[in-house]
């Protein structure tokens, strides 16, 4: 998929509008518009990857900046202490909708499991 046809490839042109927290030379993360929890952010390698299936050994210092990003912001997003959850949703069963990899960070509330 080209980057004028993938809305988060948009995002991180600055073409598409979103609500930015934090950005490094790989990653950027904003608030998911649809949110799910009280913190509900989206984890994006800048990268067009389509999804975890897709991810090579090159992308192994990316797959840690994604990491490192979501921990950066549970902290600012004050959840740190009281726990949160990444998901990364894969294909039609997982409900994927956006075909650019994403980790969803989730906070703020107590949560199920298994998700429903
Ligand atoms: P998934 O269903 O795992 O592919 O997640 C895609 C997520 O992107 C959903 O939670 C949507 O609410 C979210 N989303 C879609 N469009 C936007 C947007 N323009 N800005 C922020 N989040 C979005």
């Amino acid at each position: 998929m080209s980057s004028s046809s993938c809305l988060f490839c948009r995002i991180v042109a600055r073409e598409a509008p979103a609500e930015i927290l934090h950005e490094t030379e790989t990653v950027l993360a904003f608030r998911d518009i649809r949110p799910g929890a009280p913190t509900h952010l989206l984890v994006i390698p800048k990268e067009h990857v389509r999804d975890v299936r897709d991810l090579e050994h090159r992308h192994a210092g990316m797959v840690l900046d994604l990491m490192q990003a979501a921990t950066h912001l549970a902290r600012t997003e004050k959840v740190d202490e009281s726990g949160w959850r990444l998901v990364s949703n894969v294909g039609h069963d997982a409900r994927q909708s956006v075909f650019h990899l994403h980790l969803h960070l989730l906070g703020g509330r107590p949560m199920g499991w298994p998700p429903g």
